[in-house]
């Protein structure tokens, strides 16, 4: 047995472990769920944990004789992931009680190669925000620093991975919610090109932009999730019909000679810890033998703008089907015969103050007179920043930056300025608007022991550069073997 404890060790470290039978499912299980019931209190990570269900569901899983790829390991899942028979609610009050009928194609494809799937870890309600305090179920906090955030939307699911809570975990990413709060907790967080993964089962805050992805200790655990998840999916229309290449087996592969693009960032509101961290890690890219050029991302820093308006607008039109009819919480209306004012009481009941923001945006750009002046000019940057990224790749062959301006910030700092919060999103949210894959890695800490991280942004379908030169660059540097100091509840 190794010397750390079996939920330290990463999905590669414990795979063969539990093949050779010097570790047992049962053992990992157990190791991980006292380490929850030990640490959840004092961070949050999950909303709750079904310590008898999952037991259940490892003795199912090791009676179907399945030996795959994740045998035993339990991958932990964001709360808007469907899993069969269990809660689902994106953190919010109007989904409390909704059970998913179905698994989503992931949980469905995690399953297949042996995992115990561990639902739900807590999120910023329907995934809107960058510091998961905006779940129903209260803040997660930041295991570096437990006043501070563990950034959004999937804080939980960081929190879990970065505290050794989680062994991997599963993310969605609209507009950054995996490569964020990866970088607020020194973990790996992967946004893969949109149409990679299959959304069905997700629930879905924008249509146009949400992916799930990985997040995990290391690169080399990243490969091997996205691995599994990947692939076309009859069940989205929107899943692409691409060839999944084998991301473990390409790690290795030579980073010398690779072109990377560095663009000018700008000279405010990037702190100046992060510049340093990155300007660093691009030496080390350097040393790597990555051929480094400046480049232009012309339009990017229009990004904030399109997404919050495209974001918004497609986020009222997926949140109005919870109007207390087919799911979660109800309302019923004083007067019984009006429609109207159940709808009003159970929205206005069950959703959270961001939640109604996002509503009302995006029901005002959409709507009649404005609908040409915010939505379709949005849609027309859109296009505008596709085309920089398009140009971009044409010259190198990856684009790095920081991923969030700021390490990780205090608890309750951005929540009453939304303007702020939404900055947080600066360098994550082109790579969605753009439809391409991105990646945060741990490239080092601030003054305040607080963990940077590194983006690194391919073109489509190209997930596995990203993966290669994230590998050498963690063979080379320390940062993700750090680990924080957890404080008990
Ligand atoms: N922070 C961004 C937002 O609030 C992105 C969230 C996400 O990727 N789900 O919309």
């Amino acid at each position: 047995m190794p010397a750390r404890a079996p939920s330290a060790l990463t999905i590669h470290e414990l795979h063969p472990l539990l093949i050779s039978g010097q570790l047992s499912p049962a053992e990992l299980l157990e190791d991980l769920l006292a380490r929850i019931a030990g640490h959840n209190g004092a961070y949050g990570a999950y909303i709750d944990v079904a310590a008898d269900q999952l037991r259940e569901q490892l003795r199912r899983q090791l009676a179907s004789g399945r030996r795959g790829r994740l045998f035993g390991i339990p991958i932990t899942v964001k709360d808007n992931l469907c899993v069969a028979g269990e809660q689902t609610t994106c953190a919010s009050k109007i989904l409390a009680g909704f059970r998913a009928p179905y698994d989503a194609t992931v949980i469905e494809r995690l399953r297949q190669e042996g995992a115990v799937i561990v639902p739900r870890a807590n999120m910023d309600e329907f995934a809107f925000g960058s510091s998961t305090e905006n779940s129903a179920y209260g803040a997660t906090r930041n295991p570096w620093d437990r006043q501070r955030v563990p950034g959004g939307s999937s804080g939980g699911s960081a929190a879990a991975v970065a505290a050794d809570l989680a062994i991997g975990a599963l993310g969605s990413d609209t507009g950054g919610s995996i490569r964020q709060p990866a970088s607020f907790c020194n973990v790996v967080g992967l946004k893969p090109t949109y149409g990679r993964v299959s959304r069905y089962g997700l629930i879905a805050f924008a249509s146009s932009l949400d992916q799930i992805g990985p997040l995990t200790k290391d690169v080399r655990d990243a490969a091997h999730l996205l691995s599994v998840i990947a692939g076309h999916d009859p069940m989205d229309s929107t899943s692409a019909p691409v060839e999944v290449p084998d991301y473990v087996a390409q790690l290795e592969a030579p980073v010398n000679g690779l072109r990377v693009g560095l663009p000018r960032l700008p000279e405010e509101g990037i702190e100046p810890d992060v510049r340093r961290c990155v300007e660093a890690a691009v030496q080390v890219l350097q040393r790597l033998g990555a051929a480094v050029e400046r480049i232009e991302l012309p339009f990017i820093d229009h990004s904030i703008e399109t997404y919050y308006i495209v974001a918004t607008a497609e986020a009222s039109s997926n949140l109005a089907r919870y109007a207390g009819v087919h799911y979660g919480l109800r309302e019923p209306a004083e007067d019984r015969s009006s429609l109207i004012e159940m709808y009003l009481r159970t929205r206005t009941a069950g959703f959270g103050a961001e939640a109604k923001r996002r509503i009302l945006l995006g029901t005002y750009v959409l709507s009649h007179g404005y609908y040409d002046a915010y939505y379709l000019k949005a849609m027309q940057v859109r296009t505008l920043i596709k085309r920089s990224f398009e140009q971009a790749f044409s010259r190198c062959d990856i684009v790095v930056m920081p991923t969030s301006p700021t390490a990780a910030f205090r608890l309750g700092e951005r929540l009453t300025d939304p303007l702020q919060m939404y900055l947080s999103d600066i360098y994550t949210i082109s790579a969605n608007l753009a439809g391409v894959p991105a990646i945060s890695i741990p490239c080092g800490f601030s003054s305040s022991q607080l963990p940077v991280g590194l983006q690194l942004l391919a073109a489509p379908f190209r997930e596995e550069l990203l993966l290669r030169l994230a590998y050498a660059y963690e063979q080379a540097t320390e940062w993700h073997r750090r680990r924080p100091a957890l404080e008990q509840a």
